[in-house]
């Protein structure tokens, strides 16, 4: 297949927005902004073998390679728009993409951002995309605005990602099919399919104060907003929220360290006011997703509270 016929195929799945007054087919597209908002971009790459096993399932990539994307917008508190797709692709495989596209465009679709260009090349197999959205002026979400006394609270569970990918690593997990056991499944799909915490994200605008998405690890990207609002934090480990799953599958202690350390799980961690508590047990009930408080914002520097301390912004995970 040629060039154009694999981006004819792309096209042919994309679906329009009003505000998109030229989409793909020139040489740049054209977009209208809403008044009031300011725009908030980010780009994300995956390649193949680094950030996804090689035998990943194309729809599984095609889901992700939109997901850490549309997770950055999340943690902006922006609602999605917009997004280029550019790919280096090592064949020209029908088949491919089309299951690429299967998973990219039910993500796409159900989160309301549309694929606006892109480019297509030759080369190992590697996704980057740029995702573009709006936020009302002034009410961004940034790393940089935590303050002393907050609340740290996060999403949904953590570590499952971190847990399913160590088990691929062990050979006791297949990323390329569905797993009978129930629990092995669910930790597969947090894997395969993270949820990117879009309505959280514009929730919290107007009540959290700072928010990072937790795509390298709790300790890690905590340490983000610790670094960059000049403060320290103080998490309590026995308050992480873990799965059952995970729980299950590697015991208490180890699913722990797991939520600490594990990447991959783009839930958000986000700081606000003691004040701002039951707004968010109330945001909790209304998205049904669990929002925990795990720690509280100190002066100083760092995150102490989970062993040997104080951990270093810019934490590696995997040693
Ligand atoms: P140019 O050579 O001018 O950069 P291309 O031939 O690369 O243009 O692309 C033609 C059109 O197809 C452009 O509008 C471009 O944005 C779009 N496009 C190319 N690859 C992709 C892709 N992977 N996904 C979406 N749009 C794409
Ligand atoms: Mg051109």
């Amino acid at each position: 297949m040629a060039e154009f016929a694999l981006i004819d195929r792309i096209r042919a799945r994309t679906t329009g927005r009003g505000d998109v007054v030229l989409g793909i087919g020139d040489d740049a597209a054209l977009l209208q902004p809403r008044a009031g908002a300011q725009l908030v971009v980010t780009a994300d790459t995956l390649n193949s073998g680094v950030h996804f096993p090689a035998e990943t399932p194309p729809a599984d990539i095609g889901w992700k390679t939109l997901a850490v994307n549309l997770s950055d917008l999340a943690s902006m508190g922006a609602q999605p728009a917009w997004c280029t797709l550019a790919l280096s692709l090592p064949g020209a495989d029908a088949d491919w993409i089309d299951a690429f596209a299967d998973g990219f465009f039910a993500l796409a679709d159900s989160s309301g951002i549309v694929l606006i260009g892109g480019d297509t090349t030759r080369g190992p197999l590697s996704l980057s995309v740029t995702a573009m959205g709006q936020v009302d002026t002034g009410l961004a979400l940034r790393r940089d605005a935590a303050r002393v006394g907050d609340d740290i609270w996060v999403s949904g569970t953590l570590g499952d990602a971190a847990i399913a990918l160590r088990a691929w690593q062990a050979g006791t997990l297949d990323v390329r099919q569905p797993a009978d056991d129930a629990a092995i499944e669910f930790l597969r799909q947090r894997l395969a399919r993270p949820t990117p915490r879009v309505a959280l994200g514009r929730a919290l605008a107007g009540i959290a104060h700072a928010a990072v998405d937790i795509s390298d690890g709790l300790l890690a990207d905590l340490g983000h907003i610790c670094t960059r609002s000049g403060v320290g934090a103080h998490i309590d480990p026995t308050l992480l929220p873990v799965s059952a799953a995970a729980r299950a599958r590697v015991g208490d202690a180890s699913a722990r360290e797991a939520a600490l350390r594990g990447g991959d799980d783009y839930e958000l961690c986000f700081t606000a006011a003691p004040t701002q508590h039951d707004a968010v047990r109330a945001l909790s009930e209304r998205l049904s997703l669990p929002l925990t408080r795990v720690g509280t914002v100190m002066a100083g520097q760092g995150v102490h509270g989970a062993g040997s301390e104080p951990h270093a912004p810019g934490y590696e995970h995997f040693l």
